[in-house]
């Protein structure tokens, strides 16, 4: 039975399991690794190699007394950015074990968002791979100050300080000891919110709030209802380990002791023969990967039926792509979850089995969640959309170097803004509608992009869309869509057009049109980027 109350319209999740104030999440996983013993922690689908857990934990150990000796003190900040790649747990436990803060990169920031989250964060250390060193090097031109690149894999790219030599003198990790914190107030990550409106922020979370999420996983597993037809021995992991939702998922996985599987990017032919090859029980993805699953002829080709948990979050999922995957893989149900780097990402999980389909689920142990009017500020009863507040044991410690930003995101109840609207039904369970900031206003009318894509994927011309507001002078807004048609079809803008216009009311049909193009801009964790659709509003070549 999942815990939920209901008072005075905030809804809370079950009792708050405290995690005493002084642990240490390094500590934690040094002890997990260790447990792990001989059995294999994670394997690489492309080269079908692997490592131990214990090799995980000779090398963190190494790369921990290395740093040290490179002079790294207490709450000095390191950063990585790769790829998914067998040095990123080492290099990043490395980090955290010496007492250092860790802050993971996209691997496609611009120079620009680097050299502002340089300024931010200040790092004396980076992790880098061929793929970024580059980038990162020109970016560290741009501060005045020294940052010692540390570079993964064999090819000499760049002058750097080499991995391969930092773990090559091998340490008994019986004789380490690791560098005391305080875990509820020492940050032991500064990871990077999304940043789909602005340049990203750095979001500061303490060991205790990375402690806090990983007891909540194995509460997860030991609650869900789908648990017991395969257990979770073989895990599937694609999604970026820099982004915290591919970090913390997978760290709290190692933590498990289960065998991971990793895909370096995400391939259609690579997925689902990894899935088949490796009997995967369990995999986390985001929307895009959810509609690829519901709608691409390749799927049904592959025997997905070892899949027991399939876990989805960072963006909107509707209901009908979740009952399309159901009924093209035998899976029970793919299960919803939400959260915000701000708030160590997983707020509110689903664990029913499919009863709640479209929900994301109930509040998380110790949250409390409370929906405000956007107008007005009151909060709201059961099935009023408004924006949602967070109160919870997860919440970051605030932005790195943005006090007033940190400041204006709390209320004086100690709420986060979350800038999502949604709603709860009579039984706690919330549903997103979509971002604050993406609403479409149409004569006053608020349009949410989300639900409209939700409709258009329904079609089966679609394959994928995304849908903005066009500038218009007498309503404000007119909804659009940029629509990539599924292999072979021949949909036309009016066809789509009127399908809509059958399904909404007149304030959601699409009067801005329909845009044909090859591919609709997301980020890594899944998320349409508008702001890229509304550039291509303003290039006529975008109009086939
Ligand atoms: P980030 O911190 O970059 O992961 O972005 C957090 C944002 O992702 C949230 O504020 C939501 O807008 C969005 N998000 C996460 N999970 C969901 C979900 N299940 N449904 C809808 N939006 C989501």
């Amino acid at each position: 039975m999942i815990s939920v109350s209901i008072n005075n319209n905030i809804v809370s999740g079950p009792e708050e399991q405290l995690i005493p104030a002084h642990l240490s999440y390094g500590q934690y996983m040094y002890d997990q690794l260790k447990k792990g013993g001989n059995e294999i922690a994670l394997v690489s689908a492309e080269t079908s190699e692997s490592v131990t857990y214990r090799e995980l934990l000779e090398n963190s150990v190494s790369v921990a007394v290395e740093l040290q000796k490179l002079g790294l003190k207490k709450g000095d900040l390191v950063s990585l950015s790769c790829e998914n790649r067998f040095e990123f747990v080492p290099a990043a436990l490395g980090v955290i074990f010496s007492g250092g803060i860790l802050s993971t990169w996209n691997i496609t920031y611009s120079t620009g968002e680097l050299v502002h989250l340089l300024h931010i964060t200040k790092p004396k250390f980076i992790f880098v791979s061929p793929i970024t060193a580059l980038n990162i090097q020109e970016s560290c031109k741009e501060v005045p100050y020294d940052i010692k690149l540390i570079l993964f894999g064999e090819d000499e790219v760049i002058p750097a300080l080499m991995y391969n030599n930092l773990i090559k003198l091998k340490v008994n990790v019986d004789d380490f000891t690791l560098t005391d914190v305080n875990g509820k107030e020492d940050p032991v990550a500064v990871m990077c919110s999304s940043g789909t409106t602005g340049l990203p922020k750095g979001v500061m979370l303490t060991h205790v709030n990375f402690l806090t999420l990983t007891q909540h996983m194995r509460f997860y597993y030991d609650a869900s209802k789908l648990k017991g037809k395969h257990d979770i021995i073989n895990a599937l992991s694609l999604i970026p380990w820099f982004h915290a939702y591919g970090f913390i998922t997978t760290m709290a996985t190692i933590a498990m002791h289960k065998k991971i599987v990793f895909l370096i990017r995400f391939d259609e032919k690579q997925f689902l023969e990894t899935i088949q090859n490796y009997k995967i029980n369990a995999t986390t993805i985001v929307p895009p990967l959810a509609v690829f699953l519901a709608k691409h002829p390749l799927v049904p080709k592959y025997d997905l039926s070892s899949l027991n948990e399939v876990w989805c979050g960072a963006a909107p999922l509707s209901s009908e792509i979740q009952r399309a995957i159901s009924k093209r893989t035998g899976l029970n149900f793919i299960k919803q979850g939400y959260g915000l780097t701000e708030v160590t990402m997983a707020c509110c999980v689903d664990l029913t089995g499919g009863e709640k389909i479209g929900s994301c689920g109930t509040p998380a142990p110790g949250m409390k969640i409370k929906v405000l009017d956007i107008e007005s500020g009151q909060k709201l009863g059961p099935g009023k959309e408004g924006e949602l507040w967070i109160k919870s044991p997860l919440t970051m410690k605030g932005y790195m170097g943005d006090k007033a930003a940190s400041e204006a995101l709390f209320d004086s109840e100690g709420y986060v803004r979350t800038g999502d609207i949604g709603y709860y039904d009579k039984d706690g369970f919330f549903y997103i509608v979509d971002r604050l900031k993406e609403l479409i206003k149409y004569k006053g009318f608020q349009v949410a992009p989300a639900e409209i894509e939700a409709l258009l994927l329904q079609h089966k011309g679609v394959a994928e869309c995304g849908v903005i507001g066009k500038p218009d002078e007498l309503a404000g807004e007119l909804p659009l869509a940029f629509v990539v048609r599924q292999p072979g079809s021949n949909v036309s803008e009016e066809e789509l057009v009127k399908y809509i216009a059958s399904k909404v009311s007149p304030a959601k049909h699409l009067r801005g049109g329909v845009i044909f193009i090859d591919e609709i801009p997301k980020n890594q964790s899944g998320k349409i980027l508008r702001r890229e659709l509304k550039k291509m509003l303003l290039t006529p070549k975008s109009k086939l």
